[in-house]
């Protein structure tokens, strides 16, 4: 299936035509996912104890993963799923427009980012812990504090 959890995605057709929603889970076994706010069904739930009331819930029914496409992040059209090989990694990429669909490859480039942005300041505190050391110890205690 090119549909995974916490996409985006848009009903092409059915009931739910033209609906867009998080899917919530998926279930490749039977090609179904179930997508925020698609395909609400109403259960009755009778009461089983004492302290329960009988009662109707609504929650979503799955639904047959051909009946969506996944929405693109970049192009906001629905779009069949295209594949790439990015840094050796195979990433789902959007037919439409070519950008990457997966969350978390982008992810995966965000975290790599801030551990580059991260390296430098660590540097910043090796440096002020060795001057901390050097002055003395009520100027640093004043310093320790004045981080907190
Ligand atoms: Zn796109």
């Amino acid at each position: 299936m090119n549909v995974k959890i916490n996409d985006t995605v848009r009903v092409i057709t059915g009931k739910y035509k033209g609906k867009e929603g998080k899917v919530l889970t998926t279930s490749p076994k039977h090609n179904t996912v179930i997508v925020e706010g698609v395909n609400i069904v109403h259960k009755h739930e009778k009461a089983r104890r004492a302290n329960e009331t009988s009662k109707i819930v609504t929650e979503e029914a799955p639904i047959d993963v051909s009946n969506v496409e996944v929405v693109c992040d970049k192009c906001g059209k629905a779009t069949r799923v295209a594949h790439a090989v990015i840094d050796g990694k195979k990433v789902r990429v959007c037919k439409k427009c070519g950008a990457v669909l997966d969350k978390a490859y982008s992810k995966k480039a965000k975290a790599e980012a801030g551990t580059q942005e991260e390296a430098p300041k660590k540097r910043v505190r090796k440096r002020s812990a060795k001057t901390a050391e050097v002055e003395e110890t009520a100027e640093s205690t004043s310093a320790v504090t004045g981080e907190e």
